[in-house]
């Protein structure tokens, strides 16, 4: 049977705690930060607790329970170590008809407390309906660990800000597409915060909708829900505007597996408005993004309507002008082989604020893959990360110790013949071991090895695909087979 969740308002209101121990100690704190009035009934207490009741912020009845003891309360909470007890509480209560817990005693519970995250006054918690509450203790680490440790300031400046807007604007779609908006956006403490500020002006709009209605389509709107923000709630900016343009994030994808992105990217991809993405940007991580997201995929081989850099710098200028979270993501690290310098130019000529996440470049996801230590100070005291379009450029003059090195290949392309002519004839032995890793945290994950020498016959491998060579390369082999593989692949 599913259960529901409630938050409780229980200022002033009495509840019963049955126990002194460690066990109501562990309650004691979240109960009393309501503001609720505690009695407890127990023969003996933890100092803490005594120390709780000289103070005057709970009342401790030093002596066994009673039933009479239940009269009266809001709530009961049995944190005895006596199954007994626990039960004898548990009936006299539903005989009141008043709502019982008993700690870690599911058959006496009517209801149970969540784990808890919490910023502030936002409160997230979780339920297994009693199923098994280390799932709800791991699962609250990972939303804490993922949650902004800011939350909470936050979360008080936009409900500072949505009674500002509830009282000064009219209420109507445009109102709630505003407090959507503050509710979305990074706000900032600074009076020039651009989304503080659209909580300021009137609107001029005709509204029709009821006060009421619209405080309740307010509250309870999906955030689900797909829209965009009138063009008369966003102030002009750009060069010469006194608004800053919204800051655009170039965040990095990582190799593909979602799991590898990280805990940034994760909530920028959740928050952004607009995604601009790269082709290697699987679905599972574009899933992510909010369902009200424009997600526009600008790879350069996407279909038959190539956008030019020229244009994504444009739109990327234009949304972060016109108050727009921008997040232009790409595979791997935003900065290797991601024509990111490009990008920052513009951005930085049109005085658009940016920042860069970094993520796991393609290199360290396919040595991961192969177990491949790319600096093993038996083997390589270098790494030399190119790309196959400039492997030609690269040449043996600017390599003092041409072995010395893990040589990783980004864009190797399928025709490895020149690649490894061109190495040989540098003075690279026929036997330098190559690996090349197809796919590397992604479904469908490939490895094949071979040597220089026979690196020019290797078969082609699906895209996207790099290449690593190396001492290192070769180090690996045999342990390789060790390394738990969460996604099935296949060696070559
Ligand atoms: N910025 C990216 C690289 C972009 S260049 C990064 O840091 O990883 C694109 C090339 O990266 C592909 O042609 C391929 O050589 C390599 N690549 C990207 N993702 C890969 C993956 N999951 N497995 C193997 N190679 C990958």
């Amino acid at each position: 049977m599913s259960m529901l969740p409630v938050f409780l308002k229980l200022d002033g209101r009495r509840c019963l705690l049955i126990g002194a121990g460690s066990v109501a100690l562990d309650k004691i704190d979240s109960l009393l930060k309501t503001g609720l009035k505690l009695h407890v009934v127990a023969p003996e207490a933890r100092p803490e607790i005594r120390q709780l009741a000289l103070e005057g912020k709970l009342e401790w009845a030093q002596r066994s329970f009673e039933l009479a003891d239940l009269d009266g309360n809001l709530l009961i909470i049995a944190a005895t170590d006596s199954p007994e007890v626990n039960a004898q509480v548990h009936r006299g209560a539903a005989e009141r008809g008043i709502l019982s817990n008993s700690v870690d005693d599911i058959p006496n519970c009517d209801f149970y407390f969540g784990s808890v995250v919490s910023r502030g006054d936002l409160q997230i918690a979780i339920s297994t309906s009693g199923q098994s509450p280390a799932v709800a203790q791991h699962l609250r680490r990972e939303i804490d660990e993922q949650l902004p440790a800011d939350l909470g300031p936050w979360l008080e400046s936009v409900g500072r800000l949505r009674r500002e807007v509830l009282e000064s604007h009219p209420s109507g779609e445009a109102r709630k597409l505003l407090l959507h908006h503050l509710a979305q956006r990074p706000l900032c403490e600074s009076e020039s915060c651009p989304s503080r500020q659209l909580a300021f002006p009137p609107l001029e709009e005709e509204q029709t909708a009821s006060e009421d209605d619209a405080i309740a389509d307010e509250e309870f709107a999906s955030f689900g829900e797909s829209f965009d923000l009138h063009e008369e709630l966003l102030p002009e900016s750009g060069p010469g505007s006194d608004v800053p343009a919204e800051t655009v994030h170039l965040v990095g994808a990582g190799p593909g597996d979602p799991e590898l992105l990280t805990v940034k990217a994760l909530r920028l991809i959740q928050t952004a408005d607009v995604i601009l993405h790269d082709d290697l940007v699987p679905q599972a991580i574009l899933d992510h993004a909010s369902p009200s997201a424009e997600v526009v995929n600008v790879g350069k081989r996407c279909g038959d309507k190539a956008i030019t850099q020229a244009e994504i710098n444009s739109i990327m200028i234009e949304d972060a002008r016109a108050h727009r979270s921008v997040v232009r993501l790409k595979g791997g690290d935003p900065l290797i082989f991601g024509r990111a310098a490009e990008e920052i130019a513009a951005l930085a000529e049109a005085e658009v604020p940016f920042q860069i996440v970094p993520g796991v470049t393609a290199a360290c996801a396919a040595a991961a893959v192969i177990g491949c230590s790319l600096t093993s100070r038996n083997s390589a005291s270098n790494v030399i990360f190119s790309t196959g379009h400039h492997a030609q450029s690269h040449n043996s003059s600017q390599l003092p110790e041409l072995e010395d090195a893990t040589r990783v290949v980004y864009m190797p392309g399928r025709d490895l013949r020149l690649l490894a002519r061109e190495w040989l004839q540098q003075g690279l032995p026929p036997e330098f071991p190559c690996v090349v890793v197809s796919r590397a945290a992604q479904p469908g994950q490939l490895v094949r090895r071979t040597t220089l020498g026979g690196l020019g016959d290797a078969e082609p491998t699906l895209a996207p695909s790099l290449l690593i060579a190396g001492w290192a390369v070769g180090e690996v082999a045999a342990a390789a087979q060790l390394i738990a593989k969460e996604i099935s692949f296949t060696e070559g």
